[in-house]
Order: C-alpha cells, then structure tokens, then sequence
C-alpha cells in the first residue's frame, strides 16, 4: 500500500494556448486550481507576470495542514531541468533562454523544478494514472502535435540532452510530409490532429473523397475528422485508422528499444478511443517483438487535469524522493 502523505506542492502547466496552477496532495488530488488562457500576444514576460501573482497567491492561501514544499513547472517545450530555464517554445513567440526556476522561486520562496510538459505528464501516468505500479512507462502524447517520455521506476529519463522520448520525431517515412521539425515523413507529420486534417484535404483536393461527409466541408482540420469518424463516416474512419497504424509502427520501434511494461496515450486524438488505438494495437502487435509484442497500450487516465498533476509530480518526486507512493 502506498504510504500516505500530507505535504502538497504547487503545479504549472504552461501550454500554447491554456495555462494551469494547481495545489496537488503527495497522493495525486487537486485541492485547488486555476486556469488562465495563455496571452499570446503579449509575449513571454506578460505570461510569467500573470502565473507568478496566481502562484504566490496559491502558495499563500494553501491550508495550513498541507503547506507546499515546492513548485514543479512543466513547459511546452525544450527545457534544461538542470537549471530550470526554459530553452524556447514551438508555439509562443518570446520564450527563449527564461530562467523559470529562479523566478517563480523569487516569488513563492519554494524549491522549484523544471520539466518538458510530455515528461511531466508522464511522470503523473505512472505515479497517479493509467501506469501506477509500473517499473517502464512509455507515454505518448496525441494532440495537434506528438510527444512523449519515458518513465524508469518513478523517474523521467531525460536523456543526454534532455532529448529523450521525443517519439513524435522517429522517421518513418523519409520522403514523408514535411514535419514542424523541419523533417520529414515523423511520426507527428503522419498520426496527430494536424496530420489527420492535412491527410483530408490532400484527399479532398485530389477529390477522393466520394462518399465521404468530408466532401462538403471547408478547410478540413483534425478535429473534424475525428468528429465524422465518431459518426460514422467510413473515410474519417480510414483516415483515422491509418493514422492509428503509424502510431503503433513506432510504439513497436520504441518498445524494441526500452522494453516498457506498459503503453499510455493521452490527447485529444486518443480521446477518438479504439477509432484511433485499435488499428494502433494491431499494427503494434504485428511488428513488435516477441517479449513486448503483448505489452498494454492504454488510454491516459488523467484527463484535463494532466499537466498539473505531472507537474506537481516533478516537485514531488524531485523533493520527496521516499514518501512518494509508487
Ligand atoms: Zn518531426
């Protein structure tokens, strides 16, 4: 049985377009939150300025019984957790070089740690969600983009160059579509939301989409073809499922590789259920090796709530290294 707790600490999720700061129990329960939306225009500074006020008020306003004992912050993006600075953002203008660690430590008087948002939310999988109790955890990321990060016994492995996990960015296809990383045929330009929406309109434009819901539609993203596969729509669904094959063609790779004894894929594209993750499934357990091939893929448990709960999970595991239930 777990050991139980009663420290909390604070958790941030930064992401292109909302942002979260949660106080989370060392057991995984949000005793109170706040959602911001992230202020595009206004840049980097303005963001911080905004999450540091609702920070320290948190910090301040926490229950007396369960004080904070740090601050863990993950970021949509490149960071160096060994400084706590974040090294740029793929979607936000501004974030180049910004020392998080030092500033929200300035204003919270707390210990602050610093991780990439797909790390951090796979650190919450594996202490509080669909990989509790597990030694190898290989979480995925499926939303408009694809990310990722393994999990060894309760703490991310991070790599050489804090590069590890970045599954979205595994070729599969070398004269593939472009990729927002600049190469080409990734699995991000081949099984996320976008690759779903741009994989319609490609169809669409070479009109092959007879039959299809899809005909009639304007300027074709991700989310409405997942939206017409959930209805139905045999094209959507074809879309979908091959996408799905993309995903469990490099799961297979990096299981190979890692040997994980569980599978877990959150986002918004995993939330399309067996559409998305039974043609995954099949595709994985045809390629995979023999001693992974029946490892379990399954759906992220951690809802909405994700970020701050993998967050809170990087503080936790970073400050109270023994008492954090496995
Ligand atoms: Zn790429």
């Amino acid at each position: 049985m777990p050991k139980r707790t009663t420290c909390t600490c604070v958790g941030v999720d930064i992401g292109g377009s909302r942002l979260s700061v949660g106080l989370v129990t060392s057991d995984g329960k949000i005793l109170a939150l706040r959602r911001l939306k992230t202020p595009r225009e206004a840049g980097a500074e303005e963001c911080v300025r905004e999450l540091l006020e609702v920070a320290r008020a948190m910090v301040k306003e926490a229950p007396t019984e369960n004080p904070p004992v740090a601050v863990g912050i993950g970021f949509g993006g490149p960071v160096d957790p060994t400084t706590g600075t974040v090294r740029r953002s793929h979607h936000v203008e501004g974030w180049s070089d910004v020392p998080l660690a030092k500033l929200f430590s300035e204003a919270t008087g707390l210990e602050v740690h610093v991780e990439n948002d797909a790390n951090a939310a796979a650190l919450g999988e594996a202490l509080f969600g669909a990989g509790y109790g597990c030694e190898v955890l290989l979480y995925v990321n499926v939303g408009t983009g694809i990310g990722g990060g393994i999990v060894i016994r309760g703490r991310v492995y991070r790599g050489a160059h804090f590069n590890a996990g970045e599954i979205g960015h595994l070729v599969l296809l070398p004269d593939g579509p472009v990729c927002p990383c600049g190469k080409r045929g990734c699995l991000e330009a081949l099984a996320s939301g976008d690759a779903l929406g741009r994989r319609a309109r490609e169809l669409h434009d070479a009109a092959r989409l007879v039959r299809s819901a899809l005909a009639g539609a304007e300027n074709l993203t991700g989310r409405m073809v997942g939206e017409y596969a959930s209805r139905g729509d045999e094209v959507a669904r074809t879309i979908v499922a091959e996408a799905g094959g993309y995903l469990g063609w490099t799961l297979a790779l990096a299981a190979n590789l890692i040997d994980p004894d569980v599978i877990v894929v959150g986002g918004g594209v995993a939330d399309l259920g067996d559409l998305y993750l039974g043609p995954a499934r099949s595709r994985y357990r045809e390629l995979a090796m023999e001693y992974v091939s029946d490892v379990s893929i399954v759906p992220a448990t951690l809802g909405y709530d994700a970020g701050v709960i993998g967050a809170a999970a990087v503080a936790l595991t970073a400050s109270a290294s023994e008492e954090i239930p496995r």
